[in-house]
């Protein structure tokens, strides 16, 4: 079972969020309200709760869409983010995203768990509960801390196009995100196989910075 990530993502949070909020937030959190996009910003703002209630939003499609639909708003946004910053702060920003991502899914969740190993069993299960790929550790050294982990039919990439690119920076953001979570540490995760360059399987390889 994973966390009811469900519940997390709508109002029933907000209480228990509220002793964690600066006061300025807990003001809009009083008035009911909570600032998302409109806001400028030097440091991330997101919390779950602003992934909202899809039991309240959407009572008849439900929480799931079409994976074509989610790369499409990747992708067009990653199209765009190059064309108005480049290649390498796009990157930066899929990556730093990604990361966030795998934050907060550490948080919403993952279960609290101390065992490494129950950590990555953990990780393999919830995203295959989530139709994001098929996550496995396929080599482990724990005393360094590095490894070279796989996601097979991966969200991001699986069925794209040959581009002779690995395109899963969010993915190398995302392991970088569940690892700083649970250990406090930051690590260098990179892609070195994925579905755009010609394999059949995504692979990272994960070290310890
Ligand atoms: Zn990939």
């Amino acid at each position: 079972m994973i966390k009811d990530w469900r519940k997390n993502a709508g109002k029933d949070i907000l209480p228990q969020e509220k002793s964690n909020v600066s006061s300025r937030k807990l003001q809009c959190y009083v008035e009911g309200v909570i600032t998302m996009f409109k806001e400028e910003r030097e440091q991330s703002q997101f919390e779950w709760s602003m992934l909202g209630d899809l039991n309240q939003g959407r009572p008849n499609l439900g929480p799931m869409t079409h994976v074509a639909v989610y790369r499409l708003m990747q992708f067009t946004l990653r199209d765009i983010l190059i064309r108005d910053f480049g290649v390498e702060k796009a990157d930066r920003a899929f990556f730093d995203a990604g990361k966030l991502a795998g934050q907060h899914y550490y948080k919403n969740v993952l279960p609290e768990q101390k065992d490494l190993r129950d950590f990555f069993v953990d990780i393999q299960r919830t995203m295959k509960e989530l139709n994001i790929g098929i996550f496995r550790v396929e080599v482990a050294d724990f005393e360094k801390g590095s490894f070279v982990v796989t996601v097979e039919e991966d969200l991001d990439c699986s069925g794209i196009p040959l581009c002779s690119e690995q395109i899963c920076t969010y993915d190398e953001g995302f392991i970088a995100g569940l690892l700083q979570a649970y250990s406090g540490k930051d690590y260098l995760v990179k892609e070195i196989d994925c579905w755009g360059s010609g394999a059949r399987i995504c692979r990272f390889t994960v070290v310890p910075k």
